[in-house]
């Protein structure tokens, strides 16, 4: 059976249902499977006898009249002032007042008592949780408003990601849980038709893309830029369709798309909950300080006021806010009382009708009057919500739990093949119970706005930290399970999590060990392996016998400083390894000379240049710095500085700078940052595997600028920290690249991990920016890569995890690395963004890495796309203490065949006993690639090598509808859209149907 991939950028899920590894009798689970049926049934229930759910639930409206939609909402974030526990049973009420648990409980209750009243629910991670607390009356009364459209979810992932720092394909996966459970628990009618990010601080267009192939049908949010939202008041204008990519055929990322009136709080004068202090309606004549008369008029005064900045007959109002409706009845009390009177208004003429209702029943009234809708094509970034305030300083906050976050999804993604992989055994083997689901759920929460983007408090930050933490713990036995399993040996597994700082006990002290090397990805990868040591030389094998070459070399001065007691391995032991496609290989190494340590050898002078057989660096021997870098392969070469600076952050005492610096605002008090240090000290190593020039910089800034020698890549690994602020001065530290690319004032960065989009300084796309923020308003999310080019070269810089940037010069990049700041920028959170642990009292230190490819710019999508794959899904590697058992299975691969270059295996996850979940993405933008940004075809079928398909069913992206089910609400786009030219030759997939072994394929 084949399944034609032709979209470029696109990816699709795919439910198989497999037969189990050949220890387990696949034929008698073969029949097992067919005979009881569970090959048919659906994992997305279908629309069944199905109530009055969906569009057919809302309420009717009136077509001549305003039609005023009133949604009552909470917004319940997963994780803040307070851990997500902490708000689900209402703890810890001392740091902020919000209990979940009495919130859903109170709705509930409220929901029962008038069949008219409506309510949205969003965050599923919430939901779970009380669900799972509930009788099952309880449950059935949920399951009866669910059925009956009068409790709604919308959006419905775990969390609300947020969408500036989150990854796409976390994100993904956080959506498809939370989904799952809507759908496993309510079914149709528990399927969310409309997305829902009222909080997040900017819109990424991947994630709009997402939401399409996700099957919505609209989408809204809160915020966007002042300007732009002024220019589309005034142009009525705030509700678009969002053409998410460059790469998909419209409308298949095409997405409705609205701008909620007052962000998502309801209209001044109008909050009705325990939180506020708006008057109640005092409805009884003979008491005191009767006010319906009153009510009413600021009502029909808003709501008039409100029509004019949108285009129809229909507005809406979000009714609610953060962690309201503890106690619902304040709210539907006076929402019922302000629904009666405003519509008996009508008997005298009034025109307006105000009614319960949803974002998906709004949407419906705005689908139905079939206007055209502008189109927009790029996204919401930066945000801004006055002149100098500009949301772009979370793109960076909290460099090393973005990074923690980003390295638990690599760790999540390879836990759950192996699952597959190693079938029952990897959740009960050897080493004990081990499951993915743990870190599943630690990884959807920590998607939510407020957890990866670094906006949390410090208590919070460091409960998403401990929950991957443990999620990885769970994990590590189930993968310790399935190595076990697939290799034949049961010798215990060790994990070293602190490689990058060179601290591995067991690599340290043992005389013979082996190294196996699991990668996640479908093709094989080449990966150099960095080993702490104490030994001074090694002979190292690989899976067939060869010796493999290596280097002892001594640890940085910057790596023994940052481990703190933590490793006391005086050399690195470096060497090269191959692992095949979704599988592993295994090294084993054996300590040939101890003795002392090998002495530094750091050449006394630098070399004005080192260089592999793809890529030349050449160094300014006054300086230290970088000079030049040049591609071998393709003989370009460019002018390249790069040096470290920091910005001072505005701190609120000058009169003129009211707005700080602080976890979300980026607000440097100039706009010329300072240099730390015009030279670095350098030292260099040069052997056969890689070849280093150590920079230090000052006493807390380093870098090793690395060449290895089968790498295409320039690896910069930065190492900042603690950042001082005994000058009292709060410091945004960046690395800036300087270059003679003549880039026009244009430079490019990454959407989501996926797509790339153009950025021009000091520019909108739709709008006439009026800069007021020459830097932190040229700001830009970074999440995996940046590039800036010319006619001749692109010099791409490929991250490891999310960072803000922007090209403020001709030829420049800088991306900021750390952040330090003494005060709190006024957005809620209420604590300065200032990171110390007990290991660092006096300040985080910081490492990471920029990998940096020089090419012509129609081959630069070759090199950056399969690199920035290996940084997001790197290999796992684990160590075996003393000899192998000779019988050991030294190398697998999960694949039969390696995938096309094109293709990207995104996820393979057990979905239930006799399904698995895979999804399958065509990774090049249509254009960038000669080669790549073409069709391809994949035999799905001949995939695996231990898994045998009995059946294969296409879902959507989210995996909550069968693709052949998905239809989307369609909208028109106003025509005249100039520079829209989309040039992709997809066209819809096309797939083909095909009878094998007495089976039905049905993809
Ligand atoms: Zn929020």
């Amino acid at each position: 059976m084949i399944g034609k991939i032709h979209k470029q950028m696109s990816h699709d899920s795919w439910l198989f249902s497999k037969m189990a590894t050949p220890e387990y009798t696949p034929f008698v689970f073969l029949l097992l499977l067919f005979q009881s049926g569970v090959w048919g049934v659906p994992v997305c229930q279908t629309p069944q006898e199905s109530p009055t759910c969906g569009y057919k639930s809302c309420h009717a409206t009136k077509p001549g009249m305003l039609n005023v939609h009133l949604v009552p909402h909470t917004h319940d974030d997963v994780g803040w002032l307070k851990t997500v526990d902490q708000y689900f049973y209402g703890d810890r009420n001392d740091i902020q007042h919000a209990g979940v648990q009495y919130i859903l409980d109170s709705v509930v209750d409220q929901l029962l008592k008038n069949p008219d009243r409506r309510f949205i629910y969003v965050e599923t991670a919430f939901f779970y949780r009380w669900w799972k607390q509930q009788t099952d009356d309880m449950q059935n009364t949920v399951k009866q408003l669910v059925n009956e459209g009068r409790l709604e979810f919308v959006n419905g992932g775990w969390c609300m990601s947020d969408e500036a720092t989150t990854h796409y394909s976390a994100v993904i996966d956080q959506m498809t849980m939370g989904l799952r459970f809507l759908n496993d628990t309510f079914g149709h009618c528990g399927r969310p038709r409309v997305a829902w990010h009222i909080d997040p601080f900017g819109h990424a267009r991947e994630h709009a893309s997402m939401f399409a192939q996700m099957g919505y049908d609209g989408f809204f949010f809160g915020r966007l830029d002042y300007q732009d939202r002024n220019r589309r008041m005034v142009a009525r204008e705030q509700e678009m369709l969002w053409r998410a990519s460059e790469s998909l055929t419209p409308p298949m990322a095409d997405l409705f798309t609205g701008i909620l009136p007052n962000g998502y709080n309801p209209p001044e004068g109008f909050c009705w909950d325990q939180s506020c202090d708006d008057p109640p309606i005092r409805d009884d004549p003979d008491l005191e300080d009767y006010n319906v008369d009153d009510v009413v008029t600021r009502f029909l005064h808003i709501a008039h006021g409100q029509a004019l900045v949108y285009k129809t007959n229909h507005i809406i109002m979000t009714m609610g806010s953060d962690f309201q409706y503890e106690n619902a009845n304040l709210w539907y009390k006076n929402l019922d009382k302000l629904i009666r009177y405003v519509n008996q208004m009508q008997s005298n003429g009034s025109e307006v009708n105000v009614l319960y209702s949803t974002p998906s029943c709004y949407l419906q009234e705005l689908h139905r009057v079939n206007l055209t809708w502008p189109l927009k094509g790029d996204d919401f970034f930066p945000y801004a919500d006055s002149a100098h305030d500009f949301w772009t300083g979370y793109f960076t906050s909290r460099p090393a739990l973005k990074r923690y976050e980003r390295i638990s999804n690599s760790y999540l993604q390879t836990c759950k093949q192996l699952e597959v992989l190693g079938g029952p055994i990897s959740r009960k083997g050897p080493f004990g119970a081990g499951d993915s689901e743990t870190l599943k759920k630690a990884m959807a929460v920590a998607q939510h706005h407020d957890a990866v983007s670094g906006t949390e408090k410090q208590h919070v930050a460091n409960d998403y930290a401990r929950k991957l933490a443990n999620g990885w713990a769970h994990c590590q036995v189930l993968v310790s399970n399935t190595l076990s399993s697939l290799s034949g040996s049961s010798a215990p597994r060790v994990y070293c999590e602190h490689l990058n700082i060179s601290v591995c006990p067991l690599t340290e002290t043992s005389k013979k060990f082996s190294v196996n090397v699991y990668n996640p990805l479908a093709r094989p990868v080449s990966w150099p392996v960095r080993l702490p040591v104490n030994g001074t030389a090694y002979s190292i094998s690989d899976a067939k016998g060869k010796a493999v070459d290596s280097q002892v070399v001594p640890v940085s001065q910057a790596t023994a400083a940052v481990r703190r007691g933590r490793g006391y391995a005086v050399n690195e032991l470096l060497f090269q390894v191959q692992a095949p496609p979704l599988g592993y290989s295994t090294y084993s190494v054996s300590l040939l000379q101890n003795g002392p340590p090998s002495p530094p050898s750091p050449l006394p002078r630098a070399p004005t240049a080192v260089q592999n057989k793809f890529l030349r660096v050449t160094f300014d021997r006054e300086t230290g710095l970088l000079s030049s870098l040049s591609n071998l392969e393709t003989q370009q070469t460019v002018k390249l500085s790069q040096n470290f600076y920091w910005y001072n952050a505005s701190d609120g005492n000058n009169s003129e700078s009211i707005q700080m610096s602080g976890a979300y605002i980026f607000r440097p008090n100039t706009s010329t940052p300072f240099i730390i240090s015009k030279t670095a000290k350098i030292e260099t190593l040069q052997n056969s595997v890689v070849q280093e020039v150590r920079q230090w910089f000052s006493p807390w800034v380093s870098q090793v600028v690395r060449l290895y020698t089968d790498s295409r890549a320039l690896e910069l690994e930065w190492t900042v920290g603690p950042v001082p602020i005994g000058d009292d001065l709060g410091k945004e530290v960046i690395s800036r690249l300087d270059s003679s690319i003549n880039s026009s004032g244009v430079f490019y960065t990454d959407s989501n991990g996926r797509e790339v989009l153009q950025r021009r300084k000091d520019y909108r796309p739709t709008w006439n920016l009026r800069q007021s923020e020459p830097i932190a308003g040229n700001y830009y999310p970074i999440n995996s890569r940046a590039y800036i080019k010319d006619d001749k070269d692109q010099l791409t810089v490929v991250t490891d995890r999310s960072q803000g940037g922007g090209s403020i010069q001709d030829g420049s990049l800088e991306i900021m690395l750390h952040r330090r700041l003494l005060y709190d920028d006024v957005r809620g959170v209420g604590e300065p963004l200032n990171e110390t642990s007990d290991i660092y009292p006096e300040g985080l230190v910081v490492r990471g890495r920029h990998l940096l490819s020089l090419s012509p710019p129609a081959m630069a999508a070759d090199t950056h796309r399969p690199l920035a794959q290996e940084v997001v899904l790197q290999p796992l590697i684990t160590f075996t203490d003393g000899e192998l058992h000779p019988s050991t299975r030294l190398e697998f691969s999960g694949l039969q065949a390696v995938l096309p270059p094109a293709v990207h295996l995104l996820t393979v996850s057990q979905w239930d006993q006799d399904t698995v979940l895979l999804r399958l993405e065509h990774q090049y933008q249509a254009s960038e690639s000669k080669e790549h940004s073409q069709p391809v075809t994949v035999n799905l079928q001949k995939l695996f090598s231990t898994l045998d398909m009995l059946g294969v069913s296409e879902m959507n992206l989210s995996a909550n509808q069968w693709k052949d089910e998905m239809t989307r609400l369609d909208w028109k786009a106003e025509s005249g859209e100039k520079g829209r030219h989309y040039k992709c030759p997809c066209q819809i997939t096309n797939h083909t149907v095909t009878q094998t072994l007495g089976l039905y394929f049905v993809i």
